[in-house]
This record gives C-alpha cells, structure tokens and sequence, in this order.
C-alpha cells in the first residue's frame, strides 16, 4: 500500500468556498457551522480517488457499506445543534470523522461511537489525530450510548434511527438537546429533541433525509 499524500492545494480551497456559498443558497445561517466547513480540507476523509470530486454537496462510500454524509446533510444537523464552544457532544455512527472533526473544529469536546470494527479501527491512522485532541473514539453500539463519560449537552445520530433510543435520552443533560433522523419508511425525519428541566422532551420536527440505517450490537 502507498503513502497517502495529503496535500491542501489553492483548488482544493476555491472547490471548498463554492461549497460554502451553496450551502449558504440552501440556507445554512451559523457562521461557525460555515467557517468549520470551509477550513476543513473534506478531501482528506475520502479515498484520493474521490479527490476531485470531494467537495461536490453529495455523500460518497467509506467503505463496509456506509457513507460520507452529504455536506448540506453535517451542516443541517450541526446548526440544530446550537454548537458552542466547550460543548460536550456525543456522536453516534463516527464513519469517516468527518461529522467528529466539523464539531471539533467549533470548539466541542467529542465522544464518537463506531459499531464497525473496520471502520473504528481507522481513527489509529486519523489524520487530524494531534490536530483535534479533543475527538474521543469508542467502538460500541450507539444505541447504548456512553453512560460512563455522559451526561452530554448534546447528541447527535448520524444513521437512520428506527426510534429515539431511551439510553440516549437518559445520557443528556437537562436543557440538552439531541438531533435525530428518525425513519419514515425510505426517508427520515430529522427530529430536534430538548430535555426539559422537568425530564420531559420537547419534540421538533424538521426536513426528511435519508441515511444508512442504525444497526443494534457491534460488527466486528
Ligand atoms: N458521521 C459519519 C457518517 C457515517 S454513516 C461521517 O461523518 O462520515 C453512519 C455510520 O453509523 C456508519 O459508519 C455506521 O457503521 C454507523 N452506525 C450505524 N449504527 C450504529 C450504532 N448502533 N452505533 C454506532 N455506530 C453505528
């Protein structure tokens, strides 16, 4: 196997500023969100293969059957999110880190879970490994969550949930809020949930997308 050559080139920056501005038409608004995603080099996640086309608004294969989301798709689910500096965001479905990085490059502390081996096993070759000391990787099953390092002010599904995991719920904190695509047969609504101060859950619903699926246990 060759050494990858990660190389940040002027076309890879303009290709990335486009990208930017679409998202902006399809109306990404925060600043943060749109700032992490211009200086985030979206090639580097994806096999060279995918080098010229990386910063198309689409979703590519990683490998073992699962995608990059699209970036319209990270950037939707990162602005519900409200991310702030110093937040504590878990992750489920970690994929190519691409999601992990955009939040660790706003400044959140991440904890991100992988249920396939192969794809867990990659963060040991990250390539943003001393760059994002604040990404945490964990291979395990999301539906579980992570009961030890939570309670979490926010959370965030990146697969198609066939229902919103009562562990999870358990894991946030009052006033947290989670962002979830929650299956609707071929589509998934993507649902904004708040934790109340009294323990209930405040439900909002926004656009359908579609995701690979959640799968319960660990493959590996
Ligand atoms: N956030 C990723 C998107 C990856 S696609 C990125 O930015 O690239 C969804 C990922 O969720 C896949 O890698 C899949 O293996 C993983 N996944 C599915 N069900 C899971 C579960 N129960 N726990 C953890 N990961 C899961």
């Amino acid at each position: 196997m060759s050494m990858r050559k990660f190389e940040d080139t002027y076309q890879h920056k303009g290709l990335r500023k486009q990208l930017v501005q679409q998202l902006r038409e399809k109306g990404i608004t925060d600043e943060n969100v749109l700032e992490a995603i211009n200086n985030l080099p979206r090639h580097f996640f994806l096999d060279s293969a995918f080098d010229k086309i990386a910063y198309e608004d689409r979703a590519f294969p990683i490998g073992e059957g699962q995608t990059i989301s699209q970036p319209y798709t990270v950037a939707y689910q990162t602005q519900l999110l409200q991310i702030k500096k110093g937040d504590k965001v878990l992750e489920i479905g970690t994929g190519s880190v691409y999601q992990a990085s955009v939040l660790a490059q706003m400044g959140a502390w991440v904890y991100t879970i992988e249920r396939q081996k192969k794809l867990y096993e990659k963060h040991k070759s990250f390539v943003f490994k001393t760059k994002y000391p604040n990404i945490k990787f964990f291979y395990g099953d999301g539906f579980e969550g992570l009961p030890t390092y939570g309670p979490f002010d926010k959370i965030i599904i990146t697969a198609a949930a066939p229902f919103i995991p009562p562990k999870l719920i358990e894991q946030l904190k009052i006033n947290g809020m989670m962002v979830i695509p929650v299956d609707e047969g071929n589509a998934q609504r993507m649902l904004r949930i708040t934790k109340l101060p009294d323990g209930t859950i405040k439900e909002e619903s926004f656009e359908q997308f579609s995701f690979v699926p959640m799968l319960a246990g660990k493959n590996g």
